[in-house]
C-alpha cells in the first residue's frame, strides 16, 4: 500500500487494486467534515466489508496497517467504489488482478 505525494491512497487485497483519487475526494479537496457524499465509501466498507476503511484528517484512509492484515481482512465487495459512484464523483478506482 502507499500514498503518492497524498494525492492518492493505493492499497492491494488478494484480488483487487484500490486506489482512491484525493485530488477528487470531496471532504479531501474540502478539507470538509460533512461532505455532501456522506463519507459513503467509509461506510459502506463498516456496512458491507470488513472496517478497513476510516475518516482521518478528512478523508478516508486505512484503518489496517500491513499486507497480511488486508489480505485477510478485505472481503473484495467493491461496495466503496459502487457507493462513491453513487453518492459521490467516483473517485474510487478498482481493478480485478488477472490470476
Ligand atoms: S465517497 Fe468518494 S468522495 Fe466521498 S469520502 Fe469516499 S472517496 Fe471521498
Ligand atoms: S472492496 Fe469492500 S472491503 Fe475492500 S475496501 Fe472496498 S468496501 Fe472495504
Amino acid at each position: 500500500m502507499k500514498t503518492k505525494s497524498a494525492k492518492v491512497l493505493e492499497f492491494n487485497s488478494r484480488k483487487l487494486q484500490i486506489k482512491i483519487d484525493y485530488r477528487r475526494c470531496l471532504p479531501a479537496v474540502g478539507n470538509d467534515s460533512n461532505p455532501s457524499c456522506g463519507f459513503a465509501c467509509v461506510k459502506a466498507c463498516r456496512l458491507y466489508g470488513r472496517n478497513i476503511l476510516k475518516i482521518e484528517g478528512n478523508k478516508p484512509v486505512l484503518a489496517v496497517t500491513g499486507q497480511e492484515e488486508l489480505n485477510r481482512l478485505d472481503n473484495e465487495c467493491l461496495s466503496c467504489e459502487y457507493h462513491c459512484q453513487a453518492m459521490g464523483p467516483g473517485c474510487i478506482d478498482i481493478v480485478v488482478k488477472e490470476s
